[in-house]
């Protein structure tokens, strides 16, 4: 048929791409109203100590669930609303959301946030960040913001002040994805970071490929000379794990140690498994 009509080639795609563009702006419409409809929830995934597996904090992890679609990914929703601007809304309740949790957790763990490079063009983003500590009572050490190569591109020099200002004031700085955007070293020499986080996509071919291999270590032994604690996620395998071990690596996130899930206890339960116990005694 493609012999006969060159049209009908043209329709074909013209088809294909009406479908790919209404899909998106369907998402990008549906994701302003995502946050008042109450279509979004976090997971948390644990970050744990490789030497003694001990849970060091959490990463609070975006699921939008929409109503036709189902659960969407954050890869695919949060490109989109970084583009229309509704991260803005959404980062707001996302680091509402983390804060209010984390500050009900039994322990006192930190929760680690992603921000997006869109939320620095809010010229309060501090305010609106210190604004959210003191309703939800979490200490600022507690929080940790998660921050990609991206957000150092533009207005650098705004970025990194209000990076300062967070820091200075007890919250946790940490370089997200390192070494898969824009990388470069001197971001490491300009801002004191708090830690460095090493990319799936590099922790995925570690037993694979012996360059992937060579760019952990070489990450690793960075962060170690640099007093930086690294993180590496994606960790799947025992013996990913093994590797990072023997690189030196002290902190992992990944399948291996603990899915993204519910929230970790709070107090609030505790509180009500004691209520039930003495309503059964009281019972019995
Ligand atoms: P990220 O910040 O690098 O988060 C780590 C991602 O790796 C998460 O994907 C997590 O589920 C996944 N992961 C953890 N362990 C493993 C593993 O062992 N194997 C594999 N294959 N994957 C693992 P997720 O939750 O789909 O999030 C994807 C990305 O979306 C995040 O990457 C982050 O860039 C973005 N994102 C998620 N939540 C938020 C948010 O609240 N705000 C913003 N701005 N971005 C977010
Ligand atoms: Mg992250
Ligand atoms: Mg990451
Ligand atoms: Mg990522």
């Amino acid at each position: 048929r493609a012999k006969q009509s060159g049209k009908g080639i043209a329709c074909f795609f013209d088809t294909e791409m009406d479908e790919a563009v209404r899909t998106r702006r369907q998402i990008e419409n549906d994701l302003r109203h995502a946050v008042l409809r109450r279509q979004l929830f976090l997971e948390y995934q644990p970050i744990v100590d490789l030497r003694g597996d001990r849970v060091l904090g959490y990463e609070a992890l975006l699921r939008w669930i929409h109503p036709e679609r189902g659960l969407i990914s954050p890869d695919v929703f949060i490109p989109i609303a970084e583009q229309s601007g509704s991260i803005i809304q959404i980062g707001e309740w996302v680091l509402e959301q983390a804060c209010r949790e984390a500050a009900k957790w039994n322990e006192p763990l930190p929760v680690s946030v992603n921000i997006s490079p869109v939320q620095f063009l809010l010229p309060n983003l501090f305010d609106q960040i210190f604004g959210i500590l003191r309703r939800t009572g979490l200490e600022p050490r507690r929080l940790e913001l998660e921050i990609t190569e991206a957000a150092l591109l533009h207005n650098r020099e705004d970025v990194l002040a209000t990076l300062g200002r967070l820091r200075i004031h007890g919250v946790h700085i940490v370089m997200d994805d390192f070494g898969t955007g824009h990388s470069s070293l001197s971001n490491l020499q300009t801002f004191p970071f708090d830690k460095l986080k090493i990319d799936c996509s590099f922790t995925a071919l570690i037993d694979k490929d012996p360059s992937a291999h060579a760019i952990v270590r070489a990450i690793i032994a960075l962060g170690n000379s640099l007093n930086l604690p690294v993180v590496t996620e994606g960790v799947e395998t025992e013996r990913q794990r093994q590797i990072l071990v023997e690189e030196g690596c002290l902190q992992v996130q990944g399948f291996l140690t603990g899915r993204p899930g519910v929230a970790p206890s709070t107090g609030q339960e505790e509180q009500a498994r004691e209520w039930s116990t003495e309503a059964l005694r009281a019972d019995g």
